[in-house]
């Protein structure tokens, strides 16, 4: 097989690119070792930045996400007897969007199947070689068990934290940089209507807690654990107790509303980043390259970011012969990875507990002040709404 970009990982950076690329009128070839139905149906992010809807928009793919998906103004910051409203609008003129990971994946699924894309599901063996030369290839066995070999005049990882793009840049070149945060999230999706106008998050002594919601009918909550928690230890009655403490049920009449839960899963905490994020005709996108810790909401929007700049930099690679912007692409990605990195290991150190008091009074000061002081707020209205791609 030949075509002109190969792209390993079928998740939102591969299909998105995928998409971009193809208006640019340039060929792709997708492979994934999931199956198509697997793939939709991951359980992730929810929010959607100022900037990743206006380029769906752009692109044709914000039609169901402006009917279905809901605009929130702000995020809701709490501890105990305070709840703040922090007002993205009010401060930077920037809104996020509510609309689950699993949706952005079915439009672009739908986008790409209309547009008659190639996508390989259900491969193995996937392998990335000749990367210093400019007929770099792709070998897999596909969903028949027939060995197969992909041409290419580039190559895109695009296949998240565990897949072999990463690991394919040489360990003379790369660089990484990581922080294990000693806690993870339990996370619930709960058929019940989210008991809260727009997200909450909580700073509580027995640990964070945040209200997210899916839509209308669909909540998402989740809970600070200790890492390795296993979730057989949570009852769905435990899940809602903790919930609830650390919530602040009845604070000021406020009430959490409890109903069934649907999935349960625990993440655990990591912020990684490698570097350089392209290696000869290897370009890095996403998760494969980076990976921040969910409170900031960016993992998803980072993705979408690395795609956005990365179609435009292959499109006058490929077309115009002109290696500007591809040269250039792994240091203006990455002065937003790290913004963002920052960003998220900012926010969820201000809002996980520890077994330290000292901490603790540290994270209540800043919380008093990112929501008592206009320029504190903005800071964080700023990061959270999202900077424009290309800061
Ligand atoms: C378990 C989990 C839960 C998350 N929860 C949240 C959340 O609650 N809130 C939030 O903001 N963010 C969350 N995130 C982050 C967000 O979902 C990711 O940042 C986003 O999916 C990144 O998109 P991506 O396309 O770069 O990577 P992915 O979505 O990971 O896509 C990579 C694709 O590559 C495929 N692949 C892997 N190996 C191979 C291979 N060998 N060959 C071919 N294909 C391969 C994978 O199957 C996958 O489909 C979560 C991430 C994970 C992993």
């Amino acid at each position: 097989m030949r075509t002109e970009v190969a792209i390993i990982g079928a998740g939102p950076a591969g299909l998105l690119l995928s998409h971009l690329l193809a208006q640019d009128g340039i060929e792709s070839v997708v492979v994934e070792i999931r199956s198509a139905e697997y793939v939709a149906s991951r359980i992730r992010a929810g929010v959607l930045e100022h900037s990743t809807v206006e380029l769906l928009e752009s692109v044709g793919l914000g039609e169901r996400l402006r009917r279905e998906g809901d605009e929130h103004r702000g995020i809701h910051l709490q501890w105990p007897e305070e709840r703040h409203h922090i007002d993205f609008v009010d401060l930077t003129d920037r809104s996020v969007w509510i609309y689950g990971q699993t949706e952005v994946q079915k439009d672009l699924v739908a986008a790409r199947a209309s547009a008659g894309q190639e996508i390989h599901y259900e491969v193995t063996d996937t392998a990335l070689h000749d990367l210093d030369t400019e007929r770099p290839y792709v070998t897999f066995t596909d969903v028949d068990g027939v060995a197969q070999r992909l041409d290419a005049d580039v190559v895109v990882g695009c296949d998240g934290s565990f897949g072999p793009s990463r690991g394919a840049v040489p360990d003379s070149v790369k660089q990484s940089w990581e922080r294990v945060y000693p806690y993870s999230w339990l996370g619930i999706l709960a058929d019940v209507a989210p008991s809260t106008d727009e997200l909450i998050y909580a700073w509580h002594p027995d640990g964070f807690a945040m209200h997210s919601m899916r839509s209308s009918t669909v909540s998402r909550l989740y809970l600070q654990v200790p890492n390795g928690t296993d979730v057989a230890d949570w009852s769905d009655e435990r899940i809602w107790d903790g919930l609830a403490t650390r919530l602040g049920h009845g604070q000021d009449g406020w009430q959490l509303n409890p109903g069934p839960i649907t999935e349960k899963s625990v993440l655990p905490m990591r912020s990684f980043v490698q570097t350089p994020m392209r290696h000869g005709r290897l370009f890095l996108a996403g998760d494969a390259a980076h990976i921040v810790p969910p409170t900031g909401a960016k993992g998803l929007n980072l993705a979408v970011a690395d795609v956005a700049m990365l179609a435009p930099a292959l499109a006058a690679l490929l077309r115009k012969k002109d290696p500007t912007l591809a040269d250039s692409y792994s240091d203006d990605a990455l002065r937003r990875v790290w913004r963002c990195t920052h960003f998220s290991w900012w926010m969820t150190t201000m809002l996980h507990t520890s077994d330290d008091p000292f901490d603790a009074q540290l994270q209540l000061s800043q919380l008093r002040w990112v929501t008592s002081s206009e320029a504190g707020a903005a800071g964080l209205a700023e990061n959270y709404a999202g900077l424009p791609i290309g800061f």
